[in-house]
């Protein structure tokens, strides 16, 4: 790469050498090297033929480079091939065609940072403005292509003072003379840091041609002859061709036509020497006029026509304009008039020709450059639209994620809900079950199992109590009844077989009740020991009946703790609601309650284990009530009610045979009795 480098370097100085032996080293690597040092080489090749006026091979070389890209697939290099085929475009006068194909080079550089392939686009588009009169585009991409020279990695001064060198050229063509010495003035004053001799033969040629636009001829003499030394020492024989060529033009200028002659003979001799046709036409023409001067006149017309019949040939009418004006001026000054009007019609003729067909073509190029125009456009709208589709892509893409997510979060929700509806299903199963428990425990005796007292003051208070004369039907036929009933010396069965054994007597005594009755009667625990049936809508005949077997039933066999026999007997008091037919708003369960346990406490009195039941009142309710209200005996002794009398089961305890008494007796007494 240095050894490229180095020849590069050697090109400013001398660019025939750096032809040789970069084509020796071209040689010597082969077509087997490394892709990167290949192309490298070829790029330095191209640019060097140019300057070396060899065209064709650097088209051949060119070509070369862009299938060795091709096969390397390296989109940069390709890029720099196809702007060297757009610059052909421009030599053939191909200006849209040259566009068209710097736009779509463009487009595939979009997102590249190849600052030097970026920079040679923007000279290609400043060279094709530049040629269809577009000036200020072509300025404009020359200053960009200037402000990239900042970025390219290698040789960063010389390509500088290249930009600068055609900029100064374009202002000429804009007629900007002034601008035009000034900006090749301006580089030059910094080419001494730089080791080009081919830079400064360029810059000083700019030079020259300002300063012959400004009729500044002997500067420019000075400009073009410094020029030709140095493109002859450099191996630069377009150069040489191209100031030769000018020298001879500026003493056609000065009127000084043997000088004019001799330079343009060494001009032509340079441009047979490059094979450059319009450099010979040129030198020609010169070589003619110079011998016309001298009014060598059969001599230099020979030249001429030889020029003109190379303008003819390759139709370039604007060259053939100007020329068939310098020869007619020439035949003027030689007075050879006829000749001179022949010339004149001539160039007139070409000259509407010209005017015609520079419409034509300026329209055509107008329309190519529209079409190239819309062909833009149309790549840029295609760059858009796939923009869009991307979008819409990525944008769909999207919403199936959010569609996703919003699956799986919903299914995650569902999932949480689920847990959530199970605990509460859980818990509201436990809240039932304690629900259940407290209302059990509320109504019910946690030992026992039995209706508490509690309920039964509940179901007493909903009871509905009908008014004085009205009595509920069958209510005197089957009045409910009340048996309250107390476990006879339970406080030493407590204290004989502690207190977890009178427990257990108690849940036996339940059970024995509870098995006793209907189903329909209610069985409570009223107290302690005490226990209350309450037996709805019962048959008074059988109500002794009852009384006697639920004595029996506790008494008849004792209960057995832990294997020990534990006698069990009980007295109870009992009584009918409604009481002896009293409506009770006059005597209520409270009363009927109150009156059965004191016909439970003469029971005690009078041996426990047997029953006492109040069935009848013999007085008004209302002179009873004094006496009844508080001592029980002593209406019975004033004959205020009728009692009956139960006894429970004869036993003999403590070890003794248990001697049961066949039925229990059961007898009315009557205090007169
Ligand atoms: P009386 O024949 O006169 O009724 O004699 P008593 O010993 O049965 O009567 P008292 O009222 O003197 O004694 C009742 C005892 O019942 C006192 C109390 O310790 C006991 N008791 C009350 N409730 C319970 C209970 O739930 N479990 C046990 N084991 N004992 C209880
Ligand atoms: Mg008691
Ligand atoms: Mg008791």
């Amino acid at each position: 790469m240095s050894e490229i480098e180095a020849i590069h370097d050697l090109s400013d100085r001398d660019n025939t050498a750096a032809l040789q032996q970069l084509k020796a080293y071209k040689e010597k690597i082969g077509a087997n090297a490394d892709y990167g040092l290949r192309a490298e080489l070829l790029k330095t090749l191209i640019t060097i033929l140019y300057d070396a006026g060899k065209n064709k091979e650097a088209n051949a070389t060119n070509a070369e480079l862009m299938q060795l890209a091709r096969a390397n697939k390296d989109a940069d290099m390709i890029a720099l091939a196809l702007i060297g085929d757009a610059f052909q475009l421009l030599d053939q006068g191909k200006f849209a065609l040259a566009l068209v194909k710097l736009g779509d080079i463009q487009q595939s550089l979009r997102d590249s940072k190849n600052f030097e392939v970026l920079m040679r686009l923007n000279i290609a588009f400043a060279a094709v403005h530049l040629a269809i009169g577009n000036f200020d585009k072509s300025l404009a991409y020359s200053l960009e292509a200037l402000r990239l020279t900042d970025h390219i990695p290698n040789r960063q001064a010389q390509a500088r003072l290249y930009r600068m060198e055609a900029i100064s050229r374009l202002y000429l063509n804009m007629h900007n003379a002034e601008k035009a010495l000034e900006t090749a003035t301006d580089a030059l004053a910094i080419t001494p840091k730089v080791d080009s001799p081919k830079t400064v033969s360029s810059l000083t040629m700019a030079r020259g041609l300002a300063l012959t636009d400004l009729g500044r001829y002997a500067e420019a003499l000075d400009a073009y002859k410094t020029v030709l030394q140095i493109a002859t020492e450099a191996g630069m024989p377009v150069v040489a061709a191209t100031a030769l060529g000018n020298i001879s033009d500026y003493y056609l200028r000065v009127h000084q036509y043997d000088e004019a002659e001799q330079a343009a003979r060494k001009a032509l001799q340079k441009a047979q020497e490059i094979g450059d046709p319009f450099a010979v036409a040129m030198a020609k023409a010169n070589i003619g006029f110079g011998l016309a001067g001298q009014r060598k006149f059969a001599q230099g017309i020979t030249y001429i026509n030889e020029s003109k019949k190379y303008f003819m040939e390759t139709g370039s009418r604007s060259d053939m304009e100007s020329l068939l004006s310098e020869i007619g001026s020439m035949y003027e000054t030689a007075g050879m008039h006829k000749e001179a009007l022949a010339v004149v019609r001539e160039q007139q003729k070409l000259s509407d020709e010209l005017f015609r067909s520079d419409r034509a073509r300026a329209v055509a190029t107008l329309q190519e450059q529209f079409n190239a125009q819309q062909r833009q456009k149309q790549i840029e709208l295609l760059g858009r639209e796939n923009q869009l589709k991307d979008a819409e892509i990525k944008n769909r893409q999207l919403q199936q994620i959010i569609l996703m997510l919003a699956a799986v979060v919903m299914v995650m929700i569902g999932i949480v809900i689920f847990f959530l509806y199970q605990r509460v299903r859980k818990t509201n199963e436990k809240l039932r079950e304690v629900n259940q428990q407290l209302e059990f425990h509320a109504v019910r005796d946690p030992l026992t199992g039995l209706y508490n007292r509690r309920s039964f003051v509940d179901l007493m208070k909903s009871r509905i109590i009908l008014p004085e004369g009205e009595r509920r039907e069958g209510s005197l036929e089957n009045p409910d009844c009340l048996i309250l009933m107390d476990i006879d010396h339970f406080k030493n069965i407590n204290d004989s077989y502690g207190h977890a054994a009178g427990d257990v007597v108690l849940m036996e005594v339940a059970q024995r009740l509870r098995s006793t009755v209907r189903d329909t009667d209610m069985v409570l625990r009223w107290g302690g020991e005490e226990f209350l049936i309450y037996s709805p809508r019962s048959n008074p005949a059988q109500l002794k009946n009852l009384v006697e077997r639920i004595l029996r039933i506790i008494g008849e066999d004792s209960v057995d703790v832990d294997g020990i026999p534990i006698a069990v007997t009980m007295t109870a008091g009992f009584i009918s609601l409604p009481f002896s037919g009293i409506p009770e708003m006059v005597c209520n369960w409270e009363k009927a309650l109150q009156i059965a346990d004191m016909a439970l406490y003469l029971g005690k009195v009078n041996g426990r284990n047997r029953a006492y039941g109040v069935s009848k009142l013999l007085i008004a309710y209302e002179d009873a009530l004094p006496v009844l209200d508080h001592d029980l005996s002593a209406a019975i002794k004033a004959g205020m009610v009728e009692l009956i009398e139960v006894h429970g089961p004869v036993k003999v305890h403590a070890g003794n045979v248990v001697e049961t008494v066949a039925g229990a007796q059961c007898h009315i007494e009557r205090q007169d009795k």
